[in-house]
């Protein structure tokens, strides 16, 4: 039996796979060895892992466009040379002319090459589509030097006082959602802060719910009541620091967010009084334009308090994409461009760029002004996820797009190549504990696809590149334990042979904790569309929306409005709505519920309503607005 990692989000459960000749993809659960997923039970993504592995949409074979969604089928030495040809002639002059964007289920594996491609080209412009939610959490934790507070799961469970901000647990990450519950089977207290009522919040002993976007008026009035109280741990503020805070206190913290001052009194004494307590928290607060800033924050409270932090990731690679430099102000194992001689010589290639690129936002903007001739993406469905990402596409010379289904991407490439799903090859993907776990192949990709790693090796030998001459994925993740600090534990041979995955190598860090305020809000004008995900969709629906079982349940799922709000628009159950930002607008069917936060609008993540946010980018934080939106609603006749 062979154990592999579930595909979906960033819990990292593990699974056994029994093949049997009538069935020869069965899942047994795994409960004799210490994995992410207690007592190894999955969620219901999680037991149809393998359904859209075997769908008959499956990319098979490379295609090439020959007009706007209309391919025919080439040969890979055809893809190869007509892709090869393209890079090599932005190669010497203008290599920041493309772009390179890779999904957050990619293995580490592929990530590494990916970047290693994009930066021995000569670009940095590369990124990867969790940036803006878990890149932003993990470089505001390293930022504030507060590494050594990320938790384990297993310190969930030993913990007595669990808050969880801005993310549906019970929903979205199920089986780290266990271990919330048997430490409150043990007496923990639960608080949760969300605007929505959410499975989760059926489990709290309290529940505050702050108006979208106002996050950090919360935490600050949390701040300044620790300061006030003399048990609360003393770190060194700034007097500007000081003057935020001081002007946050529970009164007009519950002007800007709707929070009672009381609760909020009573959160801070709870969290004074707690011996061990952990902050976990969600895109419900990361994906804000003021994201960084709010997630500083949030370990400036934890530093206080001295909790355990653990910030959570949609996708299964979230980490591993960040942690192998996906990112295009960091290189792997989170150096910065002043190290950028450590890579010139482990490449062996002097002409390494130290320049930041462009994230994926900011390249989405300039290929419409027409400064990005080409996008070369891996494993990410942007036309979808990301909003005028359509646009871009369009206005761009040429489009590469690897992938395992066609999906609203594909469609808008000038190039289609068919990559192998995960369970099609070997490799390593690091969950939201760090930890980084090895899975190995189960089956041959169908036809002509290929794994991705394997395709970046074939690309980067045929456009000229040295140091691609990998054979098996085992001799990527050997190079990534000499170069990645972090995965120095994690070399083939070990990793290979440990079931229970390798956390991160940590070193010893005595760094002192920076902390930080800010009291930058963005504002809306309601109502405010939030877009949510559900247990049984995943990202786009690429890979759910191709599992029988998943669609079934979970295809078509409605927008939420509050009950107040609907007679208000008198819109009822099952009218058909149209919302409409700056950006474009969304129809959906409407189910009136007592859930809703009034002057709030919930939308289903998978089905595209992310693409009417707005891609303004805020000028002081770099970060575009990407969890909430203004919109107006409407009936559709
Ligand atoms: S919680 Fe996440 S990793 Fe675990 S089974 Fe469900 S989708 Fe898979």
């Amino acid at each position: 039996m062979q154990i592999i990692t579930c595909p979906y989000c960033g819990a990292g459960c593990r699974a056994y796979v029994k093949k049997e000749l009538s069935r020869p993809f069965m899942i047994e659960y795994v409960t004799d060895i210490n994995v992410p997923n207690d007592l190894g039970k999955l969620c219901p993504k999680g037991n149809a892992m393998f359904e859209h592995m075997i769908s008959k949409e499956r990319l098979k074979v490379p295609l090439k466009a020959i007009e706007e969604g209309k391919f025919v089928k080439i040969s890979w030495k055809d893809a190869i040379n007509e892709i090869a040809s393209f890079i090599r002639s932005y190669m010497k002059d203008d290599p920041n002319k493309l772009m390179f964007l890779a999904g957050g289920k990619v293995s580490n594996e592929s990530a590494y090459l990916f970047q290693k491609f994009a930066r021995n080209i000569g670009t940095n412009n590369i990124d990867n589509t969790s940036h803006f939610c878990h890149g932003v959490s993990v470089k505001a934790i390293l930022d504030s030097n507060f590494e050594r507070n990320w938790a384990t799961y297993e310190e969930i469970e030993e913990s007595n006082l669990i808050v969880i901000w801005g993310a549906n647990l019970a929903e979205t990450f199920p089986l780290i959602f266990r271990r919330v519950l048997k430490a409150k089977s043990k007496g923990a207290k639960i608080i949760v802060i969300d605007p929505r009522k959410t499975k989760t919040t059926k489990f709290a002993s309290a529940h505050l719910r702050p108006f979208p976007g106002t996050d950090i008026a919360l935490i600050n009035a949390l701040i300044n009541l620790l300061m006030e109280r003399r048990n609360a741990k003393s770190v060194l503020f700034t007097t500007s620091d000081l003057e935020i805070i001081g002007k946050y206190s529970p009164e007009y913290a519950e002007k800007l967010t709707g929070v009672p001052a009381g609760d909020i009194e009573k959160i801070a004494r709870e969290i004074i009084l707690a011996e061990k307590g952990i902050i976990l928290w969600g895109s419900g607060i990361a994906m804000y334009s003021n994201g960084y800033d709010v997630i500083r924050s949030v370990i400036t409270l934890a530093s206080m308090a001295n909790f355990k932090i653990l910030p959570l990731a949609g996708q299964n690679n979230s980490q591993g994409v960040t942690d192998m430099g996906i990112m295009p102000d960091l290189l792997p194992g989170y150096r910065t461009y002043d190290d950028i001689d450590f890579f010139k010589k482990a490449w062996k290639n002097d002409e390494l760029s130290d320049e930041i690129g462009l994230d994926i936002a900011k390249s989405i903007k300039e290929a419409q002004k027409g400064n990005i001739s080409a996008f070369y993406i891996m494993g990410a469905n942007i036309a979808v996820s990301f909003p005028e990402a359509e646009k871009a596409l369009k206005s761009t010379e040429f489009v590469i797009a690897q992938d395992i289904f066609p999906t609203q991407t594909t469609e808008l490439a000038d190039i289609i190549l068919p990559a192998a799903t995960f369970f099609e090859s070997d490799g390593s993907t690091t969950n939201v504990e760090r930890r980084i776990q090895w899975s190995p192949r189960v089956k041959w990709p169908p036809k002509d696809a290929k794994p991705d790693w394997a395709i970046l090796c074939e690309l980067a030998t045929a456009v000229g590149l040295e140091g691609f001459g990998f054979y098996f994925p085992e001799e990527i993740l050997h190079e990534i334990s000499t170069l990645v600090p972090q995965y120095a534990n994690a070399d083939p041979r070990t990793l290979t042979r440990t079931p229970e995955g390798i956390i991160w190598n940590m070193g010893s860090s005595s760094q002192p904790t920076k902390v930080y305020t800010s009291d930058r809000m963005p504002s809306f004008e309601p109502p405010v569309m939030i877009t949510v995900r559900y247990v049984g969709q995943f990202q786009t629906g690429t890979m759910t929306n191709r599992s029988p079982s998943l669609k079934a349940r979970w295809q078509d799922l409605p927008i939420l409005i509050s009950e107040e709000d609907a007679s208000k628009w008198g819109i009822k159950d099952d009218d058909r709505v149209r919302l409409v930002s700056e950006n474009g607008e969304y129809i959906g069917t409407v189910k009136v519920s007592k859930t809703i936060l009034p002057g709030t609008i919930k939308a289903p993540w998978h089905n595209g309503a992310n693409r009417i946010m707005s891609l303004r980018i805020d000028e002081e934080t770099g970060l575009p607005q990407m969890k909430a939106c203004s919109c107006t609603i409407e009936k559709v006749e």
